[in-house]
């Protein structure tokens, strides 16, 4: 049998809908999860940023670099309180526990749980995270491996323009972040490798 050839994924916009396919089944999952929802730094690639820029959502970019959804408290002297672990997204209405801009949310929301991940020796990898109650259940359902697959055939097929954006943007991100309580509890998938275009 010939093996179904590959397409490239180069807009934004395919890798959403490439992940929507992906997760196609996580919605029951994301019901039932007790975790806290949508927590954390929600960054954002140039392109996703000048559209919710577009729409009013609130945004900040710091020390001239990376943009993110503005969640963070102020301080008494009013500045940006960034030492907030998991400050709670503005866009999480908190009535309904549901995204307010889910349609437009960017993609390290489409990501979740897959994301990228700094390791201790200062590796970037593909990465999974393992306290998610939808990869709980798919290992438990001993399908994880073909949903890693499917994952990595994703990331594999990043055009490289769009894996060079994603990355250095995250690079960026991860410039100016700490994680003092020490790495996520997350498997690797792969190692994120290109060349700079
Ligand atoms: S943008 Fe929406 S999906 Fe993303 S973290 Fe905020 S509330 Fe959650």
């Amino acid at each position: 049998m010939l093996k179904a050839e590959s397409t490239e994924i180069r807009t934004i916009a395919e890798l959403y809908g490439i992940l929507d396919e992906l997760y196609r089944d996580i919605e029951q999952d994301c019901r039932e999860c007790q975790d806290p929802d949508c927590m954390g730094y929600v960054w954002l690639l140039k392109a996703e940023a000048e559209r919710l820029y577009e729409r009013g959502v609130p945004l900040v970019q710091i020390n001239n670099g990376p943009t993110f959804i503005h969640s963070f408290p102020a301080t008494f002297q009013g500045k940006l309180d960034l030492s907030v672990r998991y400050p709670v997204c503005s866009q999480l209405c908190a009535g309904s526990r549901r995204c307010g801009i889910y349609e437009d949310r960017p993609m390290t929301c489409h990501l979740y749980p897959l994301g990228l991940e700094t390791k201790a020796d200062g590796m970037i990898v593909w990465a999974l995270h393992r306290d998610c109650l939808y990869v709980r259940r798919l290992e438990e359902r001993g399908l994880l491996p073909d949903f890693e697959c499917r994952a990595r055939d994703i990331i594999n097929n990043l055009s490289p323009q769009l894996l060079e954006e994603i990355v250095e943007t995250y690079r960026a991100v991860d410039a100016i972040s700490s994680f003092p309580d020490g790495e996520n509890n997350i498997s690797s998938l792969q190692e994120v490798r290109y060349v700079k275009v």
